[in-house]
């Protein structure tokens, strides 16, 4: 059902790009394990949590990247440098 899917479905790029993790499998896992499955799983995905707070994702950060915003906003600013 479309209300389980997560918001930034259609522009999210670990959707929209084929091998974006770095491996088709680990990623279609990343769909089934967080994009298509409820609320209470997207909505703890990192990359969703990162976008909600900065209106933004940066590439490096996966669904369950351990890193708190402040870490991802430093990480950022370093690879952008
Ligand atoms: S990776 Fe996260 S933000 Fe992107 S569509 Fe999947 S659940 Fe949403």
């Amino acid at each position: 059902m479309r209300d389980q899917i997560c918001p930034n479905y259609d522009v999210c790029k670990l959707v929209t790009t084929e091998g974006f993790s770095g491996n088709e499998v680990r990623r279609q896992a990343y769909l089934t394990d967080f994009c298509h499955a409820s609320e209470s799983k997207w909505s703890n995905c990192s990359r969703y949590v990162t976008k909600k707070a900065l209106n933004f994702c940066p590439d490096f950060v996966l669904p369950d990247t351990a890193m708190t915003l402040d870490e991802i906003i430093d990480k950022f600013d370093e690879l952008n440098q």
